[in-house]
């Protein structure tokens, strides 16, 4: 727009008003005192924390993540700036971000690559000590590699991204951190060395010496062996002593229970890309192999989860399950420097509330939680006010959410069909799709197996019933991305989103391309159910039903992950009793069954039960002791404070009067 335009449309829409009290509203928030962070981290303020991830999930508008690792990251880096927790964010900056989902005409992925265009993205060069802009250049025996480093300010937190979209690289290096998850183990390794290794150096060249190194997931794992080099430099220790020093300042999350989830790299490549690290190091080939090697053996591949466990003191899962699948998992490993076995305990998960709280809601939970709940959201108490709202407030309160959803979602429809030159009929058609009164179950996610998708597909003949049943229908939202490379991932989408063609469904199911933040946040806050059926334990915590609690909508889900130890019985629904089989057909044949019979006899009555006001008094009383029990629990405040309290400030060699979870 040229400059008087905006300057019109800026008076219309009183935008400098808004602007300002937006403004205003920020300057209070970073300059608010006695803040949780002052109270309880003192500790950590002249060496803060660098909190070391792959991908960071702030806003759709910065396409650094795919899935929730990286939401996870940015509600961490966000309660952390709320909190007033000193803490640097790490990461890669990904030009292509993961990719854009579009389906064809057969309902098969296509993957689009689109160059994000760096000057609308809230980010600047990062400067360096001496002034300048920071660059980082990393040897390997094949030749250095550099990259640059932008800034992004997330509240009182910084982010770093590291990008080697620079001159000085050769041509495919300057791709290496183009996409996110994309390319080969050699591309992996690459972009590891730099997120770990380049990550450290590019805190050092800010003359930022960090106290407590968060490893969230192995991907960064090179970090220690950068900051193990740093320690033997500057403090003239042997790889022994700095090992161990830096040990017991890390703290490291791992995020899965799949096997595929934790990279491992050939010798070849770990000497080429390490080679030169290790000759600073003074350690051998075989002594290097063995810090990633499970059973000490150094013809073994190299993982990343095993090189942090066995050089982290702290180590964490992110539920209290997959806490004991994690230990089970790595029960042989022994630390680096002491032999001692390798000890995880767990955190976990949790959502950052005003991301996910949508608006409505907000202003509902200001009414009725009292002044400040936002600042107190990890507290029981706060959350009981939510028994006294009034039914109706509440229930009208989320019709209008649903209502949005259901809008939202027959834009989508439109727009994917009209990309796909569909007939102007079926575009009319989508218009009118999904109704306002019929139960309104979400899933979205992405499309790896053992999420099952297809769950509910099982017994389609069932399902049809339930669809078109003309007094109590039920309506599916669904959405996610199978990884390019993942063909089985790709054919079960293909069947899910091929039931919109089916004349039995169409209507009452319809899949939303692209499935990222903002289609996130609008399904997060307009479902009644929230569908969730991996295949036990697989599920490390998940983080998506979290989301619905908050607006209000009622989580349908196996035991697994967060859900084995949210669930009360009465504050949502279980699929099954948390039993698995070895068998995995019949495994997800029981599962199935399960879903349906849990729909049938408790979902669908609850929901269509209503009283002579058209409340339905059961099913929002499950809503707000949903609210109640789940909402100041599952919270990044939460979570975050316990990471500090816990991990943090007994890394800084402070002590914690918190209770301990086990690190
Ligand atoms: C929250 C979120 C996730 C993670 O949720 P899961 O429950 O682990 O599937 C993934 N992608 C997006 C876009 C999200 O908002």
């Amino acid at each position: 727009m040229p400059l008087a335009q905006i300057e019109r449309r800026a008076e219309e829409m009183v935008l400098h008003g808004r602007i300002n009290y937006a403004y205003r509203r920020q300057r209070e928030y970073m300059h608010a005192d006695r803040t949780w962070g002052a109270r309880h981290a003192g500790i950590l303020r002249p060496r803060p924390v660098a909190y070391f991830s792959a991908e960071f999930g702030l806003h759709e508008s910065v396409p650094v993540y795919s899935g929730g690792l990286g939401i996870l990251a940015g509600d961490h880096i966000k309660s952390a700036s709320d909190l007033d927790i000193p803490l640097i964010g790490i990461g890669l900056f990904y030009g292509q971000g993961y990719f854009r989902q579009r389906l064809d005409l057969t309902g098969w992925q296509q993957e689009e690559y689109i160059e994000t265009d760096v000057t609308q993205v809230p980010m600047e060069p990062a400067i360096g000590a001496n002034g300048e802009p920071v660059t980082v250049r990393i040897d390997t025996r094949g030749g250095p590699i550099f990259s640059k480093v932008w800034r992004v300010k997330v509240g009182r937190c910084d982010l770093f991204l590291l990008d080697s979209n620079v001159d000085g690289n050769s041509s495919e290096d300057r791709l290496l951190t183009s996409r996110l998850y994309g390319g080969d183990g050699r591309t992996r390794i690459r972009q590891e060395i730099l997120l770990g290794i380049g990550g450290f150096r590019a805190l050092k060249a800010m003359g930022i010496t960090p106290g407590v190194l968060h490893l969230n997931e192995g991907h960064s794992g090179f970090a220690l062996l950068e900051a193990i080099h740093n320690r033997m430099q500057d403090e003239g220790l042997n790889f022994d002593e700095a090992s161990y020093r830096v040990s017991q300042e890390v703290c490291f999350t791992t995020h899965t229970p799949v096997p595929a989830g934790h990279d491992r790299f050939d010798a070849g490549l770990i000497e080429e890309h390490l080679g030169p690290l290790r000759d600073l190091l003074g350690i051998s080939h075989d002594r290097l192999m063995e810090l990633g090697s499970e059973y000490g053996e150094s013809k073994q591949m190299f993982c990343m989860t095993v090189l942090c466990l066995k050089l982290a003191r702290r180590a964490n899962a992110v539920s209290s399950l997959h806490g004991e699948v994690s230990r089970s998992m790595w029960a042989r490993l022994t630390m680096a420097n002491t032999g001692e076995p390798v000890r995880i305990g767990h955190i976990t998960n949790g959502v950052h509330v005003p991301t996910w709280l949508a608006p409505q809601m907000y202003r509902l939970f200001d009414r009725h939680l009292g002044a400040n709940w936002a600042q107190h959201s990890s507290e029981a108490r706060i959350w009981e006010g939510i028994e006294g709202v009034d039914d109706g407030e509440l229930w009208e309160t989320h019709l209008s959410l649903k209502s949005r959803l259901l809008e939202f979602v027959r834009r989508q429809a439109i727009e994917q069909a009209a990309r796909r030159g569909e007939a102007p009929e079926t575009l009319q058609r989508l218009g009118r799709i999904l109704s306002p009164d019929a139960l309104t179950i979400g899933f979205a996610r992405r499309f790896a197996t053992y999420k099952r998708a297809d769950l509910i597909l099982s017994d389609i003949e069932r399902l049809a019933q339930m669809v078109g049943d003309p007094k109590r229908p039920v309506q599916f939202v669904f959405a996610g991305k199978a990884h390019p490379r993942d063909e089985p991932g790709k054919r079960v989408l293909q069947l899910v989103a091929g039931l919109m063609r089916d004349p039995k469904f169409a209507d009452k199911f319809v899949f939303v391309e692209d499935y990222d933040i903002d289609v996130g946040r609008h399904l997060v806050q307009g479902v009644d159910v929230w569908l969730n059926n991996p295949r036990r334990p697989l599920e490390a915590s998940g983080t998506s039903g979290q989301k619905v609690v908050l607006n209000g909508g009622l989580n349908l889900s196996v035991l697994d992950g967060w859900w084995a130890e949210a669930y009360d019985g009465l504050n949502g629904f279980a699929i099954g009793t948390g039993r698995t089989h070895l068998n995995t057909q019949m495994h997800d044949d029981r599962d199935a069954e399960d879903l349906h019979r849990t729909l049938r006899d408790e979902v669908i009555p609850l929901y269509y039960h209503r009283d002579r006001d058209g409340l339905p008094r059961e099913w929002i009383k499950r809503m707000k002791r949903t609210i109640r029990t789940l909402g100041w629990r599952f919270n990044a405040d939460r979570m975050v404070m316990d990471y500090t309290l816990n991990g943090y400030i007994p890394a800084a060699g402070g002590t914690s009067c918190q209770m301990n979870v086990n690190l």
